[in-house]
């Protein structure tokens, strides 16, 4: 069985291109040439300097012992949080700017919830020196001021999204709204692997640099390119998607992706989507998703605002309906144990994303000479007001900023 994309855009029976009309030529002028422009060792060259010098990989392979000792596992951590604005995002941003000024782009336009790709956006067009709009829903834009006020710093101009509930899936149609209306000069980057064909491929292309540096690094540490276990947190699954890149062929990796069960799975506030989806289609591209009998999107939950996005990237739909990878879950309050643990013992503070993929060490049995990578796919600064409240009352999470 093939794990990557087919001609047709499609991973098994998910993904495609489920576009209006006057999206048609934009989607097709991408389709026809991302590999060929990606693959240019121009364009290769540009990229590795600016992940080098601009971003700061490759990101270290870090050995954790005290984590290690604490599972009675070998466990080392892919530090993605090391990269300049804090998380795997800017891998992505970066890759599809260069792809931008190659199309002949010269106005960039992006969605954000949280505002973390909003920011690694808005830095890569403040970099370029390239127009930056941004939409954000309304609600997002109140309660994530911190990454409103990064992007207008970074020159970029946030616009609202006013519809719906105000959150990701509005800002989202916002955006494609305005790529119908600026077809020519306008490229869409997208921030994870979701969206209509090429985006989730060519998305995961520009993140397999994390696995592309694990394989060596793997090498060094432990004479040997491949570890037992891989475990990535997944929103739309791009940091994941990019961990698992190398290995989606090799089966002697298990590779464990994590969704968030916000206040549980059967609480009906989670993004738990693979197992509480069915097919549909959003944002272009058939998957699983959160829906009502009748195709209503369902509002999903998590206390990180990475991870409650009502659908999942529709390579991981494939992986885990094929049994490729398997998916496990964790609540916000796993999650925040998880952080405090990480913090505590080894001094790092991860972002709640991240903090998913850590809160299953606890679900898992290891054998203790196995090789565990973690995908610490961001830093937990943006966090720290969900961490100081749960320092002042740890196990009396409640839904209060829902
Ligand atoms: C955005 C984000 C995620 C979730 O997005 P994916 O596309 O699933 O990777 C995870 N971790 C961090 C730190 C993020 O900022």
């Amino acid at each position: 069985m093939s794990y990557s994309v087919n001609e047709q855009g499609f991973y098994g029976e998910f993904g495609g291109a489920f576009i209006p009309e006057m999206l048609h030529a934009n989607i097709e002028h991408l389709s026809k040439n991302y590999l060929k422009i990606i693959r240019e060792a121009e364009f290769r060259e540009q990229f590795d300097a600016l992940l080098k010098d601009f971003v700061g990989r490759p990101t270290p392979l870090y050995h954790a012992k005290r984590l290690s000792q604490r599972y009675n596992t070998k466990i080392y951590l892919k530090r993605e949080d090391l990269n300049h604005t804090g998380a795997h995002k800017i891998n992505n941003t970066i890759g599809q700017i260069l792809l931008a000024r190659k199309l002949g782009k010269k106005r960039i336009i992006a969605e954000t919830g949280a505002g973390q790709h909003g920011v690694a956006t808005a830095t890569v067009c403040a970099l370029m020196g390239v127009q930056c709009i941004v939409y954000m829903g309304k609600t997002d834009i109140a309660r994530q001021a911190p990454n409103v006020a990064r992007m207008r710093m970074l020159g970029a101009e946030v616009r609202p999204a006013l519809s719906g509930s105000q959150t990701l899936k509005d800002a989202t149609n916002e955006a494609i709204r305005d790529w119908i209306n600026n077809p020519s000069d306008t490229h869409y980057i997208i921030g994870s692997v979701v969206g209509p064909h090429p985006y989730p491929d060519m998305v995961a292309r520009f993140q397999s640099v994390i696995s592309e540096e694990m394989r060596w690094q793997l090498q060094e540490h432990e004479g040997r390119e491949y570890p037992d276990i891989i475990i990535a947190c997944v929103g739309g699954g791009s940091n994941a998607a990019g961990a698992f890149y190398h290995y989606l062929e090799d089966d002697r990796v298990c590779l464990i992706a994590v969704e968030a069960a916000g206040l549980g799975i059967d609480s009906g506030a989670s993004a738990a989507t693979s197992l509480l989806g069915t097919k549909g289609i959003i944002h272009g591209s058939k998957t699983l998703l959160m829906q009502t009998e009748d195709g209503q999107i369902v509002e999903p939950y998590s206390i990180s605002a990475g991870l409650d996005y009502p659908g999942i990237g529709p390579q991981h739909a494939h992986l885990i309906q094929s049994g490729r990878a398997q998916v496990l879950h964790a609540t916000d309050q796993e999650a925040l144990d998880a952080a405090l643990e990480l913090a505590r013992i080894e001094g790092i503070i991860p972002a709640l994303e991240t903090a998913h993929a850590l809160a299953v060490l606890d679900k898992l049995e290891f054998k203790e000479d196995e090789i565990v990578v973690i995908n610490l796919s961001g830093r937990g600064d943006k966090d720290l007001a969900a961490y100081i409240e749960y320092l002042e009352n740890p196990s009396g999470r409640h839904k209060s900023d829902h």
